[in-house]
């Protein structure tokens, strides 16, 4: 009993003096800051996992019946794909139709078809699975035709000159792609002219995913860039060069306006001219087929 009763007055003493409360005070300071850490930690790898598992149910949903009827009639080498194929494809389409942002412009309502024909050429560039769905666009803007901007352009001496031109598709840096459906239309049934206005909108997509537009892409390894650029280079000035004397080209003579448009023009010739384009240019067919991990030459 005395003990006890010594127990009891020691806590008390213990409980009143300063010593203890600094502690507990202390102690509490810790389990907040390291809950803060924690809370840190989770937003940091909870929120991207929460995405990819969203992304993971989206790619698995059911693909409509008559989605599949619109790919077959808008998307010529749809029926040539291997199963897995448009089954990946099928799961990219369900991400970014849930994802991106479809303004009808001009007077134009948008249908599923018109979205499912864009989606569907804009995610075959994705099937190297490199798990981005063009991160920085948000919308895509669709007219009904050949659409007009004002366009200014400095002309030296602090003067600007302002005209109108007439576009089928333009890709902005920031967020946006502009379409033309007339020409989507136009390209759904030909796929062999090696113009795509769709391929080349979001071939300025991927150039543009670094915050450059200079016809370089995101590559997989370090050793990539040393390839594609020699590569890339010798191509374009050889371009420049046959363009300059006349000659006849199998890719678009557009692609001579520069490295991007190079390689807007040479994505749209690797889907739609592979035979003529690894025939005449197998350096840089090679390179297109190494980073969009695609031999479109089984499609023809
Ligand atoms: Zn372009």
């Amino acid at each position: 009993m005395e003990a006890h009763l010594a127990g009891i007055v020691e806590f008390l003493e213990l409980a009143n003096s300063d010593r203890p409360s600094h502690n507990v005070s202390c102690m509490v300071k810790t389990v907040l800051f390291l809950l803060a850490i924690l809370l840190i930690i989770a937003l940091i790898w909870g929120i991207p996992a929460l995405g990819e598992a969203r992304r993971s149910r989206l790619k698995n949903q059911p693909f409509p019946r008559h989605w599949v009827i619109i790919l077959e009639r808008n998307l010529p080498i749809y029926k040539r794909l291997t199963e897995s194929l448009s089954r990946r494809l099928h799961g990219h389409i369900n991400v970014f139709l849930a994802e991106k942002q479809f303004i009808g412009c001009g007077g134009l309502r948008l249908t599923d078809e018109i979205k499912l024909t864009i989606a569907a050429v804009a995610c075959l560039l994705l099937l190297n699975e490199r798990g981005e769905y063009y991160p920085k666009l948000s919308s895509i803007l669709v007219y009904p035709s050949a659409y007009r901007v004002k366009e200014t352009k400095p002309v030296g001496g602090y003067v600007v000159q302002e005209r109108t031109v007439v576009r089928i598709g333009e890709s902005w840096a920031r967020d946006q792609v502009v379409l033309s459906w007339e020409d989507i239309k136009r390209d759904a049934t030909n796929w062999s002219d090696g113009r795509n206005v769709i391929l080349h909108e979001f071939a300025h997509q991927l150039d543009q995913e670094d915050g450059r537009a200079d016809g370089v892409p995101i590559l997989e390894v370090r050793s990539d860039y040393l390839s594609w650029a020699r590569v890339f280079k010798k191509e374009y000035q050889r371009l420049l060069r046959d363009v300059e004397r006349g000659q006849k080209t199998v890719m678009e003579r557009y692609g001579a306006t520069d490295p991007a448009e190079f390689f807007a023009v040479a994505t749209e010739t690797f889907f739609e001219k592979p035979l003529l384009l690894k025939r005449k240019h197998p350096e840089l067919y090679r390179e297109l087929k190494r980073y969009y991990k695609l031999e479109p030459l089984e499609w023809i």
